[in-house]
């Protein structure tokens, strides 16, 4: 939101899928107009779907796609891999992330000769050449030293991945509770990294409070949509509204999901989730 603001443009809010709480192609459609340039996808949770409709629409319509990849460091759609199906992708190598530096980091990727020159530029002062500075830039460089922790951290990122999507299978495997539900299947296994693992709860405070009183920490991502944020509340929007993410928003739940969890820890997770019997 706020690097669409920044760049000049008018954010305009899709409403999610309810199924897997990535943007709905359909209020997409529903929110372009003759002022549309571009549509930002963001890879929620680690997973890339459809992207072939992305592409399609974007086509059909003239707008670029800039993809957000925060959370889907390598995460592919059949052959390609994240940030690579737009005009550019975003990485955060925030510490939380699949693959995270010990302060903040990030990356622009792009196939785009004139895309990648003008991010070279506005991330060092506007400089085209040291100590000319044709437009107004950031200072947005990549400390050396982060740079240094990401290259030996990039070593670890695929096993940390498969580690990732094997925990997610078994709690995939292992939940079973009619008050929890899954969220739709990733269409490919390589098409999802897991950054989060997220189920559906109606009584999603109740479940949190439970999971924490058997030493089970999970955190909800996220509580409160864009357009209950104050900044936001007058926010252009889907004409339809949108619903399916203040629904989401009221009941999604992420359960432990990283690299470092033994098999124990995850069978405990699907055991006391699966005792939960809501609200007394
Ligand atoms: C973390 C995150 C961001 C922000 O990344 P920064 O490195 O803090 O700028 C943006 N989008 C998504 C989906 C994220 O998860």
């Amino acid at each position: 939101m706020l690097a669409i603001i920044r760049s000049g443009a008018t954010p305009v809010l899709a409403d999610v899928e309810p199924g897997t709480a990535l943007m709905s192609v359909e209020s997409v459609r529903r929110c372009i107009s003759t002022n549309t340039r571009a549509i930002v996808l963001v890879h929620l949770y680690g997973q890339m779907r459809d992207m072939d409709a992305w592409q399609n629409l974007c086509a059909e319509k003239n707008l670029s796609l800039v993809e957000d990849c925060a959370q889907a460091h390598l995460s592919s759609w059949r052959e390609g891999m994240s940030g690579s199906f737009g005009s550019a992708g975003a990485f955060s190598f925030y510490p939380t992330k699949n693959l995270g530096a010990l302060g903040d980091a990030g990356m622009l990727v792009t196939q785009d000769l004139s895309v990648a020159q003008a991010a070279r530029s506005l991330r060092n002062y506007g400089q085209s050449n040291r100590y000319h500075h044709e437009e107004l830039g950031l200072n947005s460089r990549l400390d050396e030293l982060q740079a240094a922790f990401l290259t030996e951290r990039l070593k670890w990122l695929s096993k940390f991945n498969e580690q990732r999507r094997k925990t997610a299978k078994t709690y995939r495997a292992g939940i079973k509770n009619a008050l929890v539900k899954h969220l739709q299947e990733p269409q490919e296994t390589c098409s999802h990294t897991h950054h989060l693992f997220v189920v559906i709860c109606k009584q999603r405070d109740a479940l949190q409070q439970y999971l924490f009183s058997n030493g089970v920490q999970s955190l909800s991502h996220y509580p409160v949509p864009i357009h209950k944020q104050s900044p936001f509340l007058e926010i252009a929007r889907d004409p339809e509204g949108l619903v399916s993410s203040e629904n989401h928003a009221a009941t999604c739940l992420s359960l432990p999901c990283h690299p470092q969890l033994s098999d124990g820890d995850v069978n405990h997770v699907i055991q006391v989730i699966n005792n939960f019997n809501g609200c007394k």
